[in-house]
């Protein structure tokens, strides 16, 4: 009965579909918004709908398997795994792509929070500007 598959996480039930979402997010090198991931899960199962996928991510992130990051607007939410070591990422504004930063910005902050009792389980950064090839364009643009 029990199938063994290493990567997938206890408590969350198994489903063809999920599954797939699940690899594809897993093989995912930056985060991916919800259309990229129906596209690439549609290689795999081409019967699956966009709405199947929002839901399923929606699941993956309300059981804290996967995180969604809102980038400069809603519309352009992003979904990741929650893996153990965190990463952060700048997004180009213009073309919307994704770089990863090689550092976290938080690495020697010293948060202060009001409620001295606080527990902090991680953080995010946001950063967003311009691509080379964008700022090149942009910069040509006079
Ligand atoms: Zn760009
Ligand atoms: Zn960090």
């Amino acid at each position: 009965m029990k199938e063994n598959t290493s990567a997938w996480p206890a408590g969350i039930k198994k489903t063809r579909q999920r599954k797939c979402v699940f690899d594809v997010l897993e093989q995912a090198e930056t985060p991916l918004s919800a259309p990229e991931i129906y596209n690439r899960v549609r290689n795999a199962d081409a019967s699956v709908w966009l709405s199947t996928v929002y839901r399923i991510l929606d699941h993956f992130v309300s059981e804290g398997l996967a995180a969604k990051t809102s980038v400069m607007d809603s519309s352009m939410a992003l979904y990741e795994l929650n893996r153990n070591r965190h990463k952060h990422y700048a997004v180009c504004v213009n073309c919307h792509k994704v770089v990863e930063l090689t550092n976290c910005p938080m690495e020697k902050f010293e948060p202060e929070i009001a409620e001295s009792d606080f527990r902090v389980l991680g953080h995010r950064v946001e950063m967003y500007g311009y691509c080379k090839d964008c700022d090149k364009k942009m910069s040509g643009i006079h």
